[in-house]
C-alpha cells in the first residue's frame, strides 16, 4: 500500500537522531559517546521511562555542533519522512538545548533552514519551522531565547512549548507568547499529555494557541472537549510516543477513536521517531492495525492534518486533493 499523504505537525528534529548518524557526527566532531558500539547504543534506545529517554536524548544531542550537523540531521529526517508519505512538515526545534551547551542559536537555525530551503525540490516536501521553549526552564530564559531569535523571525512560523509538562503550566509563559503573537507568529503548545486538562484550558485562554500538541487528556473534561470541537482546534496526537512514555499502556487502549467520535480535529504524528519506534507512516500503520481503523478513518486523519497545517489555501487544497486520490 502506498503511504497515505499527510502533514506531520508534531516532530522534534532532535528526536530524529538515529544511532548511525549519532555515531557519524560524534566521530566528525571528536565527541566521546558513552556507548562503545552502535549495537550498545541501539540497546539504549529501548529505554523504559521518561527519565531514561531524556538522559539518552540529551546525551546524544551533544554530537550536534555545527551548521552542517543540523543540516544533515534535518535532511535525514526529510528523506525518511518522504518515504513515509509526508508532504508537508512543521518541525519543532529546541534552541535552549543547544545554546545551553555553547552552540549559537544562529548556527542551529542556519543549519536547519538550509535543509528546509532545499526540501521542496529535493524531497517534494513543504515545511514550516516552529521554535519551542523548554518549559522546565524559566520564563526569563524563554524571553531571552525569543530575543536571540529575533533576527530570524522571518524563518519561524510559530512558537511552541515542550519538555517536562507537570509543574510547568502554560501560564508561566504568558509573556513570551504575547510577544510572539505581537510579532505575527502562530502559537502551539504541548498540553494535556501528562498534565491535566487545566493546562489545555491555559494554553487556549492564556497563550492563545492555534493548536494543542498531544491534548489526549482533554477527554477527562467534557466542557473542554466541547470548546475544542466548537473552535475546531487541532490536536497533534502521537500514538507510538504515548505508548513508549506510558501515557497509555497499550496501543489497543489508545483514545484516538474516542477523540474522533467526539468530533475533535485530531492528527497523527511521530513526536521523537528515532526514540519512539517509528515515523509517521509507521504510526498510521500501527493505529490502523491496533485500533482497526478503516480507510475512511485514515483518510479523515490525513485530511485533518492538512486542515490543521499552517498553509496557504491553494497549497492546502492541492494536498487535500492528493488525500482524496489515495487508495489503500
Ligand atoms: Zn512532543
Amino acid at each position: 500500500m502506498p503511504p497515505i499523504p499527510t502533514a506531520e505537525l508534531h516532530l522534534h528534529i532532535e528526536g530524529t537522531l538515529e544511532p548511525d548518524l549519532a555515531f557519524a557526527l560524534a566521530e566528525r566532531n571528536g565527541v566521546e559517546l558513552p556507548y562503545a558500539t552502535q549495537e550498545e547504543l541501539k540497546a539504549a534506545y529501548s529505554f523504559s521511562d521518561l527519565q531514561d529517554f531524556l538522559n539518552l536524548y540529551y546525551a546524544l544531542m551533544t554530537v550536534l555542533r555545527t551548521e552542517d550537523d543540523f543540516a544533515d540531521l534535518t535532511n535525514a529526517y526529510l528523506a525518511r519522512a518522504r518515504a513515509q508519505g509526508v508532504r508537508h512538515a512543521e518541525i519543532f526545534f529546541d534552541p535552549q538545548a543547544h545554546t545551553a551547551r555553547g552552540v549559537e542559536i544562529d548556527t542551529v537555525i542556519r543549519g536547519i533552514t538550509r535543509a528546509l530551503d532545499a526540501a521542496p525540490e529535493t524531497y517534494g516536501i513543504t515545511t514550516r519551522l516552529i521554535m519551542c521553549f523548554l518549559r522546565d526552564e524559566s520564563a526569563e530564559s524563554a524571553l531571552e531565547t525569543f530575543e536571540a531569535a529575533r533576527p530570524h523571525l522571518d524563518r519561524i512560523a510559530a512558537v511552541g512549548l515542550d519538555s517536562a509538562e507537570v509543574g510547568n503550566p502554560p501560564s508561566k509563559f504568558r509573556e513570551v507568547y504575547a510577544l510572539a503573537r505581537e510579532a505575527g507568529l502562530k502559537c502551539v503548545a504541548h498540553a494535556g499529555e501528562e498534565g491535566p486538562p487545566a493546562y489545555v484550558w491555559e494554553a487556549l485562554d492564556i497563550l492563545g494557541v492555534d493548536r494543542v500538541d498531544h491534548g489526549v487528556r482533554c477527554l477527562e473534561d467534557e466542557a473542554l472537549v466541547a470548546r475544542l470541537v466548537a473552535d475546531r482546534t487541532p490536536l497533534t496526537v502521537c500514538p507510538l510516543s504515548n505508548v513508549r512514555l506510558r501515557v497509555v499502556d497499550r496501543l489497543e487502549d489508545h483514545p484516538l477513536p474516542a477523540m474522533l467520535d467526539a468530533g475533535l480535529l485530531v492528527t497523527v504524528n511521530s513526536d521523537d521517531p528515532a526514540y519512539f519506534g517509528g515515523y509517521v507512516g509507521d504510526n498510521f500503520t500501527a493505529v490502523r492495525d491496533a485500533l482497526g481503523l478503516d480507510e475512511t478513518t485514515l483518510r479523515t486523519l490525513a485530511r485533518n492534518s492538512f486542515e490543521a497545517a499552517f498553509l496557504d489555501e491553494g497549497t492546502r487544497a492541492a494536498y487535500l486533493k492528493e488525500v482524496e486520490g489515495w487508495t489503500r
